[in-house]
């Protein structure tokens, strides 16, 4: 274990930059682990985290050419249990099905399509009748093509569950004394050892306001943000992309409660919509898929979104739309993750730093696995299953090894 007392040691043993979903989990696991921790944001939870859905989908978030990711998704969901379980208080994680429906012909035939793909990967989705599907969700609408169940994909509710991570750190903290676990800012770079040599070890984290805190280790898990810190080890390329999501809140009125027990995803002429109900009578429905640019809300977003979602349960045209949200997902170029430590020239890995940021469209589901991998980093350790997600595959880091 680090040193983090004393004039001129650390001020913390982990220092995390970003407080998503993504952060407050590695937080998490790195106090459980017996080190202390700051956190640096100046907005936590307020990110893509914020407008997330909470589907923990490995199964019916499987893509074509994005084979890779399964190992990673499955690991994580079978975590979800135990992360969400070491939280005191609500998560939202709910193990409840989730429901696949097609709207016309094409879209019977791709989601069939699909199922094969799922089938070779030993995954389980089974062909329910629209009567049977309809026996679990009265309320589904009269057009459906194709209904598919999926025992596999859970949720989770990212806003509860953000909330219980920071309540925890928070509780932890103040039970073994430390002087604070958030520090409200925005980080502006990385320290080093070398302050001339961006490839020497890490040694903290400099904020916009000019203060430090210095660290034995540094995550960097600020998703989109995490490319534009000063500091970054020379020829490193983290080639993040926003993409953006529209998504919305309704309120079930009571004469329509529950309006669905389970989560419902479709494919409507071909575009994915989806509702996901929650405990509190309210439901999410999402999401669009962006690359224009605009932090806004989308009229033409919202528009596809209800539209295809009537086609989904049509009583959804008698719900309150309360909220509409629009985030960025921090995409990648092969839509993985970028995490893990960053090679130096000549192949060993910079101390002190750590990558975990590109969650993409998983950044719920994959916290608790992000975090487990992180944890296995900070005690010396490294699993070689997760090497193809390293961050510094992108780059121009001379390391003798192979890079795509
Ligand atoms: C509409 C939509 C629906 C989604 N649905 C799902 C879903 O159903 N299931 C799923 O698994 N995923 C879903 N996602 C994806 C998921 O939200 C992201 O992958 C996940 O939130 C990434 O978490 P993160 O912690 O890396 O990033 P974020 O949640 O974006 O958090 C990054 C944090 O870093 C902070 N930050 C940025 N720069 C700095 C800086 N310089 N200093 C300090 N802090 C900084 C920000 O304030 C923010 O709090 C969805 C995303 C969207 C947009």
């Amino acid at each position: 274990m680090p040193e983090h007392s004393g004039a001129l040691g650390p001020d913390t043993d982990v220092a995390v930059v970003g407080a998503g979903i993504v952060g407050l989990a590695i937080a998490w696991e790195a106090a459980r682990s017996g080190r202390t921790v700051r956190v640096i944001d100046p907005d936590p939870a307020g990110g893509a985290t914020y407008a997330a859905a909470g589907m923990l989908a490995p199964v019916s978030e499987l893509h074509y050419q994005e084979e890779e990711l399964l190992e990673l998704t499955l690991a994580s969901a079978r975590l979800y249990p135990e992360f969400a379980g070491s939280l005191a208080g609500p998560t939202g994680y709910r193990a409840t099905r989730t429901l696949v429906v097609g709207a016309d012909a094409a879209d019977r035939a791709a989601l069939a399509d699909l199922r094969q793909l799922q089938l070779r990967h030993g995954l389980a989705v089974e062909p329910f009748t629209i009567r049977r599907a309809r026996s679990l969700e009265p309320l589904l609408g009269p057009q459906l093509s194709c209904a598919f169940s999926i025992e596999q994909d859970h949720q989770v509710d990212p806003r509860v569950l953000a909330a219980a991570l920071q309540s925890a750190l928070a509780a932890h903290a103040e039970q073994q004394g430390w002087t604070g676990w958030l520090q409200r800012g925005r980080a502006a770079g990385l320290l080093h050892a070398d302050p001339a040599d961006s490839t020497s070890a890490v040694t903290g984290v400099e904020l916009a306001d000019g203060s430090m805190v210095r660290a034995a280790e540094v995550v960097l898990a600020n998703g989109l943000g995490a490319a534009r810190l000063a500091g970054l080890p020379q020829g490193l390329r983290l080639p993040l992309r926003p993409v953006y999501g529209d998504i919305l809140r309704l309120r079930v009125p009571q004469h329509l409660r529950p309006l669905l027990t389970n989560t419902v995803r479709g494919l409507v002429r071909g575009l994915p919509v989806y509702l996901v109900p929650r405990e509190d009578g309210t439901v999410v429905l999402g999401a669009t898929q962006r690359e224009d640019g605009s932090a806004a809300v989308s009229a033409g977003g919202t528009y596809q979104l209800l539209r295809d979602a009537q086609v989904l349960v049509p009583a959804v045209a008698e719900l309150e739309l309360f909220e509409t949200t629009a985030r960025a997902r921090p995409g990648t170029p092969d839509n993985a993750p970028l995490l893990g430590r960053v090679a130096a020239p000549g192949g060993a890995d910079i101390p002190g730093l750590i990558v975990a940021t590109g969650f993409f469209r998983h950044g719920v589901l994959l916290a608790p696995v992000a975090a487990q991998i992180c944890r296995g980093l900070l005690d010396g350790g490294a699993d070689g299953r997760w090497d193809r997600f390293r961050p510094d595959r992108f780059s121009l880091i001379p390391t003798g090894k192979s890079q795509p």
